[in-house]
């Protein structure tokens, strides 16, 4: 599914800056840790590793204190053979000349471990990953080349796959196939990784290395090489990565997703900035294209929900919204006159970009909405707007959604001016600064969320309705709550009730109501009653208090939209508010239940893998 990957070589002692870096890039989800090492002097590779945290592993096997200059690490999240301290990465070549770790999934293992089976080569963990290693040291053992080698073995191999392999003589070299590899250039050092995280706090010089490209490092003159698959030197460019991203620490808040909820009413201010031209571009593009697709996946799925619902009632325009991973059932008459927006925090999620390879075939322009400016999603796009939300290390998306709809109102308000609009949305500086207040609001006092989480924390089920554009907040609440509470959660859409869901109501479920005072607010409140008659007990988000609810979250007060005059905020935004309760909750409901909110189980930040 996901994991990382690094090397590092230099003036300093690798296993530290490899175990930081690993710690650093713990937020990608893994469930085994390990590191391997040259001894300097007399070249014999070293491993440690074992299933379980970086800080535990570490604290067993002191990885940190292993001694070398060169080394490769690793977090795996195990796709083939069980979670066992064997299949944790590195992974030797059977003469032990040569380790690898290996990020992906290499699809013709077994046939590549057969054949070096035959031909004596040996096998100590159930992985996909090990044939790379075996491989490389026989197109070595061959070839006395390590270019040669390289090549050799990846023509070889099918799949995904990211690799960084050390040979005792202190070489790495690493190969990139649709899965995330950067090279971080230090003054006196280079570091392979599978972001930037993992050598952010030694250097802000990297490359990020395109897909079917081969690196290699001589670790003493501490040079390198960028080829293509083929050989031939590709031409490779260094970025200044931002400085912020080297900030990642929780600070005075017991977990990163409590900070980033926190960190809204500044984040929302920032989205789309710096790429102001860009997002009227956008909307330029919008307003010629043929059909208008726009995908993601979780949270990114329904934030373009959202907008489906803004581009239609602000900007005059009917788009198509398509699940990442669905995208290719549905995408067969896609045209090159039509556009893609692909939203993907990360940028790195390999449905969103299966989605834009698939629309790239057919010669569509295709619009990256991300908060990686450096990622797979940006190089692959035609054009790309920032979330500039910061770093989001908390598995579960909060800022950063956040993010991606004030961009969407953004586009939405300019398509609106494109099209001759008369509906008020999304005023720049003005609205933003009225939004950011309201969140900081909402945030002010959480004590009566908390109550409530002590409250629900046993409760079973847990059902969200939302009508129009609070639809997809209902199912953005859910996802909240599955991830964060492991409590079976669902959005429902308001109208949908009497079709079937009215049927699981009863004393035992909790139903969250979305109901800001616009034009769903009636009908709504009727949902509401439906369900509390049915004994449910209702949570109702809304700036106007009613008898209905059993719990009362407000949210402050805007104005209608007909009515909604400069000085109070349009109900547009509503749906940006009512999460922001809702992502609290959750977050007290993940305390009250001692889940982990940082790291839910089985879940990863950016899902690498289809
Ligand atoms: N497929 C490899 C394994 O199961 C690597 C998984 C990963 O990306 O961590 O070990």
């Amino acid at each position: 599914m996901c994991c990382s990957i690094i090397g590092y070589c230099g003036t300093g002692s690798a296993a530290p800056i490899l175990v930081n870096g690993l710690r650093r890039m713990e937020y990608r989800g893994y469930d085994s840790v390990g590191v391997a090492t040259i001894e300097s002097g007399d070249g014999r590779i070293t491993v440690r590793k074992g299933t379980g945290k970086v800080g535990d592993v570490n604290s067993a096997a002191r990885l940190d204190e292993m001694p070398g200059r060169v080394g490769i690490g690793h977090t795996r999240w195990s796709t083939h053979g069980g979670i066992t301290d064997a299949n944790a990465h590195p992974h030797p070549s059977s003469s032990g000349k040569i380790a690898i770790v290996h990020n992906g999934i290499i699809k013709n293992f077994a046939e590549i471990k057969d054949e070096l089976v035959r031909d004596g080569y040996t096998f100590s963990s159930e992985t996909d990953s090990e044939v790379i290693a075996n491989l490389l040291q026989k197109n070595y053992t061959r070839t006395g080349n390590i270019k040669e080698s390289m090549k050799d073995t990846v023509a070889r191999l099918q799949g995904d796959y990211a690799f960084v392999a050390m040979f005792e003589d202190g070489r790495m070299a690493a190969a990139r196939f649709h899965e995330p590899l950067m090279l971080g250039v230090g003054r006196d050092d280079l570091f392979l990784s599978s972001d930037v995280f993992g050598f952010i706090e030694y250097t802000d010089e990297a490359i990020y290395v395109e897909n079917g490209c081969i690196v290699i490092v001589d670790s003493d003159k501490i040079t390198f090489d960028v080829l293509d698959f083929k050989g031939s030197p590709v031409k490779y460019e260094i970025t200044k990565v931002s400085k912020e991203f080297g900030d990642t620490y929780k600070g005075e808040y017991a977990h990163f997703t409590l900070r980033e909820i926190y960190e809204q009413p500044e984040s929302v201010l920032r989205a789309g900035s710096k790429t102001e031209q860009n997002i009227r571009e956008a909307a330029g593009l919008i307003s010629r294209a043929d059909r208008i697709y726009l995908t993601g996946s979780g949270s990114s799925y329904n934030a373009v929900q959202v907008a489906k619902h803004l581009f239609a009632r602000f900007g005059k325009t009917s788009i198509e919204t398509v699940m990442s991973s669905e995208f290719q059932f549905v995408s067969e008459n896609i045209t090159g006159h039509d556009l893609l927006i692909a939203v993907s925090q990360s940028g790195e999620s390999a449905d969103v970009l299966n989605a834009v390879r698939i629309a790239k075939n057919a010669k569509c322009t295709v619009i990256a909405v991300t908060n990686m400016l450096m990622s797979s999603l940006v190089h692959e796009a035609d054009m790309s707007i920032g979330m500039n939300c910061g770093p989001e290390i908390g598995v579960a998306a909060t800022k950063s959604f956040t993010s991606q709809m004030v961009v969407m109102y953004k586009i939405a308000a300019e398509l609106g001016r494109i099209k001759g609009s008369d509906r008020r949305i999304y005023d720049g500086a003005k609205d933003a600064a009225r939004l950011s207040d309201a969140i900081a609001r909402i945030l002010e006092d959480p004590t009566g969320i908390q109550r409530m989480a002590r409250e629900i924390r046993d409760v079973t089920d847990i059902y969200v309705l939302g009508r129009g554009v609070h639809y997809p907040i209902a199912t953005e609440a859910a996802l909240k709550i599955k991830e964060l509470t492991y409590i079976h959660a669902e959005g429902i859409a308001g109208g949908e009730l009497k079709h079937g869901p009215l049927a699981l109501m009863n004393p035992n479920v909790h139903v969250i109501v979305l109901n800001p005072d616009d034009d769903t607010y009636e009908e709504m409140l009727t949902s509401a009653t439906e369900t509390r008659a049915r004994g449910a007990k209702i949570i109702g988000i809304s700036d106007k208090r009613s008898d209905v609810y059993d719990y009362w979250i407000e949210i402050p007060t805007g104005g209608r939209e007909a009515d909604a005059g400069d000085e109070v905020l349009p109900p547009a935004p509503y749906p940006v508010l009512e999460i922001i309760p809702i992502q609290i909750l959750a977050y007290y409901v993940a305390l009250e239940r001692n889940t982990d909110p940082d790291y839910p189980r089985n879940l990863a930040k950016s899902v690498t893998v289809k």
